[in-house]
């Protein structure tokens, strides 16, 4: 293949369809930073429509709160309703013009969306009786810091702090610039541990600290980000200076990661309490779906709903009974129930038919792919389709991830939507392309190996041989 024909394949010299630099505010919103995330004052431009990502300051909302926002989405937009990876709600497909109506029925609901930097905490925290330590009452102190600091720090848009206190479910997946996550010591007081840039396998501890060392800390951490500069992001912070300042022991025994719990299925949460974990089929469900599943789950007894990462949501104030009920009501309704869905593997944006940007019908797509490549879906890895360069439903890597491109489809291999295809795809070939790949899977993994571990063993090479054979 030229050079032109990859540029045409990966849409580069075409002016129509948007890529990951097409990210624009509606003229008559107060300008959006770039990178910043998109608000109800700053929404973004996407194919179909105004996308507005929305994280309330509450941990959750009642049943009437999602209700009014069910019926907002519908009424100002196009009735899309996303949970993201992160556990943000994204309303889509609206319009400049009622773009106003949108942010009063949102306020008329009290739905009060979070602004300044963002602070990720456990979405059963403060609930869950295995949580070590208060992580919401740690980042509302931090907050009111960040707040009070004069002059404020000027900071990237996406920084993303987590505070994760520990319990049924975590946060370790999901990478932030800034990361404190409680542990036990031995005499059984708590520490918080403190890391910087990626997830909880890649960040990097810099030290063990006191609860009341922690907001410090961060606030020092989040000065020096702002010296450095308005973009400056967590793995732009120098760790051996910061390591030798804090003067932790060994810090390579503070890097703790959990074990992965999906957040679907059912939590017990003590004396009779449970969250229902479901998600949305590949994240997004309409407003006539999710009114419907309200009215069921309200009926059953359900009194507040917290989204989750992972684009799950946890119903509460279910019995064990009610929660199997409405379990099988969300099933009936697109919802994912269970956590070994295999489709719970595969990240699939609103695609062709909803999106304007698309190359692609990425849900039937999604199909294909259960249906051609069990053998990718073991839960070990993630599948990404994406519509365009974009990347909506994943911004992050994925160990795969097919992007569609003006004469077919582009394949990343551990990037995003916006990295480099090593191998493209023609708009006939994907259901052989998946066949193939199912097949390289099946026929070279050895016993007690996993998809991922398979998939790497082999390399890139491999993969693109497959897809040509394909
Ligand atoms: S990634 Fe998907 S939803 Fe986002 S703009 Fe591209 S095609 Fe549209």
């Amino acid at each position: 293949m030229t050079v032109t024909e990859r540029q045409m394949m990966a849409g580069h010299d075409i002016p129509s369809g948007e890529n990951i630099d097409a990210i624009a505010c509606v003229t008559d919103a107060p300008s959006m930073a770039r990178g910043a995330c998109p608000s109800l004052s700053a929404p973004m431009i996407t194919g179909d429509g105004l996308l507005v990502r929305l994280r309330p300051t509450t941990p959750g909302l009642t049943i009437g709160q999602f209700r009014a926002l069910a019926q907002a989405a519908e009424r100002h937009g196009n009735g899309l309703i996303e949970i993201t990876a992160r556990g943000n709600l994204q309303l889509r497909g609206m319009t400049a013009e009622n773009m106003p109506g949108l942010a009063a029925d949102i306020t008329h609901a009290g739905i009060i969306p979070e602004t300044g930097v963002t602070i990720e905490t456990l979405p059963l925290s403060g609930l869950d009786p295995l949580e070590i330590a208060d992580a919401r009452k740690l980042a509302t102190l931090l907050r009111q810091q960040i707040a009070a600091l004069d002059p404020q720090p000027a900071l990237a848009p996406k920084l993303t702090i987590i505070i994760d206190a520990g319990g049924r479910l975590n946060l370790d997946a999901i990478s932030a610039d800034i990361r404190l996550r409680a542990a036990r010591t031995a005499d059984n007081s708590t520490v918080w541990v403190l890391a910087i840039g990626g997830t909880a396998q890649t960040s990097r501890p810099l030290a063990s600290l006191s609860p009341e060392q922690s907001i410090p800390a961060i606030i020092e951490l989040l000065k020096t980000l702002a010296l450095i500069g308005p973009h400056a992001r967590g793995r732009d912070l120098d760790v051996g200076s910061l390591r030798m300042a804090y003067r932790s022991p060994d810090v390579s025994v503070l890097g703790i990661a959990g074990r992965h719990v999906s957040p679907i299925g059912i939590h017990p949460l003590g004396s009779d309490h449970l969250a229902l974990g479901l998600s949305p089929s590949f994240g997004q469900i309409h407003a006539k779906a999710l009114l419907s599943f309200l009215a069921i789950a309200e009926d059953a007894g359900a009194s507040e709903i917290r989204t989750a990462p992972e684009h799950a949501i946890l119903v509460l104030g279910l019995d064990v009974q009610a929660a199997g009920t409405v379990q099988l009501a969300a099933a009936d309704r697109g919802f994912r129930t269970r956590a070994d869905d295999p489709s719970n593997h595969v990240d699939v944006c609103a695609g062709a038919g909803a999106c304007a940007s698309a190359f692609y019908a990425t849900k039937s797509a999604a199909a294909d792919l259960l249906d051609l490549a069990p053998a990718l879906l073991d839960g070990s890895l993630t599948v990404h389709l994406s519509g365009c360069r974009k990347g909506c439903a994943h911004p992050g890597n994925s160990a795969v991830t097919i992007v569609g491109a003006p004469m077919g489809y582009g394949v990343v291999v551990n990037g995003s939507a916006s990295s480099e295809p090593v191998a493209y795809i023609g708009k006939e070939e994907l259901k052989s392309a998946l066949a193939e790949m199912n097949r390289l899977v099946r026929n070279n993994k050895v016993a007690g190996e996993s998809t991922k571990e398979c998939l790497t063993r082999l390399g890139t090479d491999a993969i693109v041989t497959a897809l040509r054979q394909g």
